[in-house]
């Protein structure tokens, strides 16, 4: 199963035609958030795979001309907060950043990511009653804290990342928020889970 992930820049060869030969044969697309509503759209329709994104910080309507605003992108699921099964695979997703301006929306303080993350425990546990295993992929705006992430206040990751990944084992986090340039900041095992800055894209396999 190929997955390719998106996050944080607009990568002109995936917003253009060549995006169907260098990507037509994936299975599943997943977004970390703050990319614009139309290009997730083009590659949505592009690709025709199932498609699934969480907000970062930076997102906002779109206007897309003719009166037209995109609230959301169309043809993607909404994962934030939520656990869905799709082929063989758990996915779950909590959007946002870090909160480092009062009343913005795709912001939250760690207490209220802490309470977003007990509203996604219940499914969790149902996963594991139903499928042997919690989660596979956390898709996330955010990195964890520690991990990929900053001192500023914007940039640093939750804490309770780290404790979802050391109770709930998933394979991959997928996170977006931070740009970075250096190939060795983009990949961190920690525990059970490999950590992935997915910015710009990242393409994985899953085999199990
Ligand atoms: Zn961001």
């Amino acid at each position: 199963m190929k997955i390719l992930a998106l996050s944080d820049q607009v990568v002109e060869t995936i917003y253009s035609p060549a995006v169907r030969e260098r990507f037509g044969d994936v299975d599943l697309i997943i977004s970390c958030g703050d990319l614009p509503y139309s290009y997730l759209e083009y590659v949505v329709t592009m690709l025709g795979a199932p498609a699934f994104y969480v907000h970062g910080n930076h997102d906002q309507p779109e206007d897309i001309g003719g009166g037209q605003v995109l609230r959301e992108p169309r043809g993607w699921v909404n994962l934030d907060g939520k656990s869905i099964r799709v082929g063989p695979l758990i996915l779950a997703g909590l959007e946002g950043a870090l909160r480092y301006k009062p009343n913005a929306p795709f912001q939250y303080s760690e207490w209220e990511m802490r309470w977003k993350v007990a509203r996604l425990l219940p499914g969790l546990l149902l996963n594991h009653l139903r499928y042997g295993r919690y989660v596979d992929i956390l898709v996330t705006h955010a990195p964890p804290l520690g991990i990929h992430n900053d001192v500023d206040l914007p940039h640093r990751g939750f804490a309770v990342f780290r404790w979802l990944m050391e109770r709930f084992r998933p394979h991959y986090l997928l996170h977006g928020h931070k740009h970075v340039y250096k190939p060795q900041h983009t990949r961190t095992r920690y525990q059970n889970t490999v950590v992935i800055n997915v910015y710009p894209f990242a393409l994985l396999e899953w085999e199990k």
